[in-house]
């Protein structure tokens, strides 16, 4: 099939040519994000597959509707980008790689987690400078504290089990309860019991209606105060300013985000040197107990790769008019 790929970086092109090279889709490559203004450049093409940034809106699938394009291929598993109903009335099928790192993105929240914790972040540049004072970077033992996962599908799963292994007692929230974390000793309480009770607090449910803001100004009044909060989710699962008051406040004692509500204006690319007209971001970025990594929780070598294999299994699927089991309906 002819795909056009939209938001493509070196990394992407690698890895999905090479995934492509038994299989020869006619994959042309952009490095624009797909959005109304770039849909003309797949007038030629029946599928188009996009990331997490590409703003595949109604207006946006009314576009590619209007010229050749029946099939909407994403390479990640949030799809909070896309207009599944308008897709829907429009005759659009939309794919998705429903799991490609939940080892990446829970050990990466681990990693913010430990190096908040330890200040590690500040320790490193510390030591560089040749100041070897420990003053400010005193940490905690993980060992016996609280942990609360929202949302325990294979992210939160498997940052349980890793957490369960620094001897870590876990809450849960979910809409639907786990029985692999109930397994592990999790135990499923409502959100403002884990709210209170949470020395940790880590975001993996998806960024849907109801969870759009989930920590707010009533939310962090419910919470123990100094906790860690870490979101590798979806940024709009915080309010930023909200969480900017609990920082000031000292009620939020760390956060690290992987995701961040406008990110797009911002993530994977190089702006050094480039003034940040964000001033919810630039505040955040001030304070020495926030960490901040720019949507890489998914970038591991082996998250590439299961993207490209599923991608490309996806598009094969529709192709020959087989059922596709990553197909995404309204
Ligand atoms: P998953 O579908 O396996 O699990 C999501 C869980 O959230 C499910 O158990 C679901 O029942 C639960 N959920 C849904 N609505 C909820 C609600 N209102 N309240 C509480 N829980 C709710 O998904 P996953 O693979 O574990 O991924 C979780 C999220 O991680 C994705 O939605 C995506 O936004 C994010 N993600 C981020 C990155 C990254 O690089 N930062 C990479 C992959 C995924």
């Amino acid at each position: 099939m002819k795909v056009a790929v939209f938001s493509t970086k070196a990394y992407d092109r690698q890895f999905l040519s090479a995934a492509n090279s038994p299989i020869q889709h006619e994959l042309v490559f952009f490095e624009p994000r797909l959005n109304r203004d770039t849909a003309i450049l797949a007038a030629e093409f029946p599928a188009v597959c996009v990331f997490v940034h590409d703003q595949v809106d109604a207006p946006t699938l009314e576009l590619l509707a209007s010229r050749v394009t029946r099939l909407v291929v994403l390479r990640c598993a949030g799809f909070n980008n896309v207009d599944l109903q308008a897709a829907a009335d429009l005759g659009i099928t939309v794919v998705r790689v429903p799991a490609y790192s939940p080892y990446g993105v829970a050990e990466h929240a681990v990693g913010l987690i430990l190096s908040l914790n330890r200040k590690i972040h500040r320790a490193y540049n510390r030591v560089r400078e040749g100041n070897f004072s420990l003053d400010g970077l005193l940490g905690f033992n993980l060992h016996e504290r609280t942990v609360g996962i929202v949302g325990t599908g294979k992210i939160g799963l498997i940052l349980g089990q890793i957490m369960k292994g620094f001897g870590c007692h876990i809450l849960a929230y979910d809409v639907y309860r786990n029985p692999e974390l109930e397994a592990l000793g999790g135990k499923y309480v409502e959100l403002p019991e884990l709210f209170a009770n949470s020395d940790i607090i880590s975001l993996h449910c998806p960024l849907t209606p109801e969870t759009h803001h989930l920590i707010n100004t009533e939310a962090i009044k419910q919470i123990k105060p100094g906790m860690m909060l870490i979101n590798t989710s979806r940024g709009a699962l915080i309010d930023t300013q909200a969480v900017i008051e609990g920082l000031k406040s000292g009620k939020i004692g760390y956060l690290a985000v992987d995701v961040y509500e406008q990110e797009s204006e911002l993530f994977f690319e190089d702006l050094s040197g480039e003034i940040i007209q964000d001033d919810i971001f630039q505040r955040l970025t001030t304070f020495p107990n926030v960490l901040i990594t720019g949507h890489q929780a998914f970038f591991t070598a082996e998250a590439l790769y299961n993207i490209a294999e599923t991608t490309f299994a996806n598009i094969t699927d529709i192709e020959q008019g087989r059922p596709c089991a990553n197909e995404i309906r309204a």
